[in-house]
C-alpha cells in the first residue's frame, strides 16, 4: 500500500522512499557513490543518532554521501521534493539540527580525505573528519590548527560556526586558519572560495554556519606544535579560587588557553573520596609551547589552591583529545553567553547556583578569550565577537523528561544573572532559543551583511535547518 506525501516522493507505509520525482530507490542508489540508508535498512537507528539524547527523529533518507557531485544531486533532491534538508559532519549540533523528522539527512561523515602539505604547512580536509582525527593527524608531523574542547565534534560545524579552543589565544578561531574550502551552493554548484574568490561567500562561511551551503573540504593553516604542556588541573572551587583563576587565565601569556568547568564533584576514581559531592574546577590548561616555558606559565594556578588532581604535563598537542564513550548521549539544558568580567561575587553567584541544581550533573564552563582572537577585526569575518573575555556555557544534564521545565528554568535563570542584559552568543553553542537569539549572534553590520549574502547563494533558503539567517528578501526576526 502506498501513499504520497507529495507530488515529488512516494512512499511506503514504513515510510520507506519508494521513488522521487520519477526516480525509484534503486535508480537513486545506482546515481550516487555514496551509502542510501533508508528506515527498512539495518543500521537506520545508528544513522539518525546525534551526539545529545533525548532527539528521536527519523529522515525519510540518510545519504553518506561520498564527494561533491553526490552533494549536489542530494542538494537537487531536496530542491526538487521540497523535504527538510539536514546537514551533518560530526552530528554534534546543540540544537540537534543534524537531523529531520520526515526529510532527507545529507551526511559527510564518510567524506574523511586529508592531504597534509608539511612543507607549506597546509591541509585540505574533507568536512567528515573529526577534530581529533585531523588533530591526531597533524599531530605526526608535529604540526595543529584549532578546534575545540572534544575530539568527536566534526570539523564541519565547529569550523562554519568559529571554533573557540586550546589554541584560541595563541593562533585564534579555527576560522582564522581557514585558508580555503570547497562548498556546494544551493543550486548544486562546486565553487572554491577564498580571500578571492567568491570573497563575499569567504566571509560569510566564516561563523555564518550551514547557511550558505555544503562545504565538502576545507584548507586550513597548520602551526608548528612538536610540544605542549596540558592536561586537567582540578581544584577546589571556593569563590576565591574561581575569580583568582580567571584572573591568571587572563594574564597569562598567549600560549596558554583554559577552559574550566566549575561543577558539584561527581565519585571519580581520581579525587579523593572526601571531595566527592564538592564544588570542585575541573581545569583544562594547553600551553601551546615549550615544556619548561610551559611549566613556568601553569605555576601560578596550581598555586591557587592544593590541586585535588594534577594531570597537567608535557604532551604531544593530540593527547589532549582524550578517548570517548561513543555510547554517551547527554539530555542536557544549556545556556551560553559572553561575560567581559569575572570577580569574587559573580563566582559565588555560580557556586550557589551550582549548589541549587536538582540536575544529575550541573556545571559552569568558563573560557578566558582574548589574545590572537581579539587581535583580528571585527568585520574581517562573520564571528564578530571579537573582543569579548570570557564565554560562560551554563549546563544541567538530567534523565527524566518531565524535569526538563525545572532545569531549563534553572540554566535560563543563572545564564540571565551572569549575562547581566547583555544578549550576544557564539553560534556554535546556542541551542534551540528562537529565531531572535541567531540575530544575537551576529552584531553590529555583521547580520545585514549575513543576509545579503544569504539572498545571493541561498535564495529559497533551502539550507533553513540550522541557526537560520533568512535570506535579505524574507522578512526575519524583528531587530
Ligand atoms: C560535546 C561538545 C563539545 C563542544 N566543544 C566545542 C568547543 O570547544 N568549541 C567550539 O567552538 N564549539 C564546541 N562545540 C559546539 C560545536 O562547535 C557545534 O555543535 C558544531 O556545530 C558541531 O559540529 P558537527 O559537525 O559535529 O555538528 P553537526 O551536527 O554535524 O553540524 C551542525 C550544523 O552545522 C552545519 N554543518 C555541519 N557541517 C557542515 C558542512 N560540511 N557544510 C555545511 N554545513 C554544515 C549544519 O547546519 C549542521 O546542522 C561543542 C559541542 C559539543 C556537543
Amino acid at each position: 500500500m502506498f501513499h504520497e506525501t507529495r507530488d515529488a516522493v512516494i512512499i511506503d507505509q514504513d515510510a520507506s522512499v519508494l521513488e522521487w520525482e520519477g526516480v525509484s530507490l534503486p535508480q537513486l542508489r545506482d546515481r550516487l557513490k555514496g551509502r542510501v540508508i533508508t528506515p527498512a535498512d539495518a543500521g537506520y537507528d545508528e544513522a539518525r543518532a546525534v551526539f545529545y539524547g533525548g532527539i528521536d527523529r527519523r529522515p525519510l533518507l540518510i545519504v553518506r554521501v561520498a564527494d561533491a557531485t553526490d552533494v549536489s544531486r542530494v542538494l537537487s533532491l531536496a530542491r526538487e521534493t521540497g523535504l527538510e534538508l539536514a546537514v551533518r559532519s560530526g552530528g554534534h549540533s546543540v540544537a540537534g539540527h543534524s537531523v529531520t523528522d520526515g526529510g532527507i539527512v545529507l551526511d559527510l561523515s564518510d567524506m574523511k580525505g586529508l592531504h597534509i602539505d608539511v612543507d607549506r604547512r597546509t591541509a585540505w580536509a574533507e568536512a567528515g573528519l573529526t577534530a581529533g582525527e585531523y588533530t591526531t593527524a597533524a599531530g605526526a608531523h608535529g604540526l595543529a590548527t584549532g578546534f575545540g574542547d572534544t575530539g568527536s565534534v566534526g570539523i564541519g560545524g565547529i569550523t562554519l560556526g568559529g571554533g573557540v579552543g586550546y589554541l584560541v589565544r595563541k593562533h585564534g578561531l579555527s576560522i582564522d586558519d581557514l585558508l580555503a574550502a570547497d562548498v556546494v551552493t544551493a543550486d548544486g554548484q562546486l565553487l572554491r572560495v577564498d580571500a578571492k574568490r567568491h570573497p563575499d561567500l569567504f566571509w560569510a562561511i566564516r561563523g555564518g554556519g550551514g547557511n550558505f551551503g555544503v562545504a565538502t573540504r576545507f584548507q586550513y593553516r597548520l602551526h608548528e606544535l612538536p610540544t605542549a604542556v596540558g592536561g586537567m588541573l582540578l581544584l577546589p572551587a571556593t569563590p576565591d579560587v574561581i575569580a583568582s583563576f580567571i584572573a591568571e587565565a587572563a594574564a597569562a601569556p598567549d600560549e596558554l588557553s583554559t577552559i574550566a568547568n566549575i561543577m558539584v564533584a561527581p565519585p571519580m576514581p581520581f579525587m579523593p573520596a572526601e571531595y566527592h559531592g564538592k564544588m570542585v574546577m575541573m581545569a583544562m590548561l594547553v600551553y601551546a609551547g615549550e615544556v619548561e616555558a610551559g611549566e613556568r606559565a601553569v605555576a601560578p594556578f596550581r598555586a591557587l589552591a592544593s590541586p585535588l588532581a594534577d594531570m597537567v604535563r608535557p604532551m604531544r598537542y593530540p593527547e589532549i583529545y582524550e578517548p570517548e564513550d561513543p555510547s554517551y548521549h547527554p539530555v542536557a539544558a544549556g545556556r551560553t553567553l559572553f561575560m567581559d568580567a569575572l570577580d569574587r561575587r559573580v563566582a559565588e553567584t555560580i557556586v550557589d547556583h551550582l549548589q541549587a541544581s536538582s540536575a544529575s550533573m550541573a556545571v559552569t564552563q568558563l573560557r578566558v578569550l582574548g589574545g590572537a582572537m581579539a587581535r583580528v577585526p571585527a568585520g574581517a569575518t562573520a564571528f564578530a565577537h571579537r573582543g569579548r573575555r570570557i564565554m560562560a556555557n551554563v549546563a544541567a544534564l538530567y534523565e527524566r523528561p518531565e524535569e526538563a521545565a525545572t532545569h531549563e528554568t534553572w540554566a535560563g535563570d543563572l545564564a540571565a544573572t551572569l549575562a547581566k542584559g547583555d544578549s550576544s552568543v557564539y553560534v556554535n553553542f546556542l541551542g534551540n532559543e528562537g529565531e531572535a537569539r541567531v540575530r544575537d549572534a551576529y552584531p553590529g553590520s555583521t547580520w545585514d551583511r549575513l543576509r545579503a549574502v544569504k539572498s545571493r547563494y541561498d535564495p529559497t533558503n533551502l539550507f533553513r535547518l540550522n541557526q537560520n539567517i533568512p535570506p535579505a528578501s524574507v522578512e526575519g526576526p524583528e531587530q
